[in-house]
């Protein structure tokens, strides 16, 4: 795979200024780790915050508006993340489609007003249970993203794809690796077909769901995984650096 491996903290609703410390420690950290592109995606609140503190990892965020600016109260828009510091922005993610409604027509238009002011893009897919035990996952993922996915023409550098089981997330349950291969390799058929084999091969597919130092390596080691999208884990630097260690030690092979 021509990327190195991204590591990716999602915060989601947790933080103060009181993480600014470990923000520090995982930078570091990561300093240490050049071989895996890490990043966390704290709340708006921190994102200026910890973009100061950052020489190394990447900042972004964890959803924006798809409109520029006016009258949404209390929503961000993407050149407001950009004012801020953020480099990317996770999009689509289950707990957004669950609580929100989200949909991907929704997402898609999130990650084209994103790209329009240079943000990249993460966008978030993955079945609820009752559909992989219908047997159904792969259809429904890869209508998620046909939806998802924003029609460009340089996806390479811009656009990652997350594949999140959202009954893997924060149960502590991971998807088997045989699952996560098949699932993977139908993502990266589709991101072929539609971005073209050249830019596609340098779109990462992340997994996320339960990612934690003890089972990254299995994990990162699996074909077409191309790092991982990590909640609960990436709020200590020991954790969420024990999965960019293990991202590393792949690389390492
Ligand atoms: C997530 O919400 O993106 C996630 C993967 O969470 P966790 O690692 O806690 O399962």
């Amino acid at each position: 795979m021509a990327q190195r491996p991204y590591i990716v903290g999602n915060w989601k609703m947790n933080g103060t200024r009181a993480m600014l410390p470990e923000a520090r420690a995982i930078d570091r950290a990561a300093q240490r780790h050049m071989k895996v592109e890490v990043a966390v995606a704290p709340p708006y609140t921190l994102i200026h915050a910890v973009h100061r503190e950052a020489e190394q990892i990447g900042v972004g965020a964890q959803d924006c508006s798809p409109d520029p600016d006016g009258a949404h109260t209390g929503d961000i828009s993407a050149s407001m993340l950009a004012d801020a510091g953020a480099k990317f922005v996770i999009l689509g993610h289950s707990e957004r489609r669950q609580a929100y409604g989200e949909t991907s027509e929704q997402v898609n238009a999130k990650a084209v007003a994103a790209l329009e002011v240079g943000i990249r893009v993460i966008i978030c897919c993955g079945e609820p249970l009752d559909v992989r035990e219908a047997g159904k996952a792969e259809d429904y993922v890869a209508k998620q993203l046909q939806a998802s996915l924003p029609a460009i023409e340089d996806a390479g550098e811009k656009v990652t794809v997350a594949y999140e089981p959202i009954w893997a997330i924060g149960t502590g349950k991971t998807a088997t690796n045989d699952d996560i291969a098949a699932m993977h390799a139908m993502i990266r058929e589709l991101l072929n077909k539609r971005y073209g084999e050249d830019q596609s091969a340098d779109v990462r597919i992340l997994y996320g769901g339960s990612v934690k130092p003890e089972n990254a390596a299995e994990i990162l080691g699996t074909a077409e995984v191309g790092g991982a999208l990590v909640g609960g884990a990436s709020l200590t630097a020991d954790s969420f650096m024990g999965i960019a260690l293990a991202a590393s030690e792949t690389e390492e092979g």
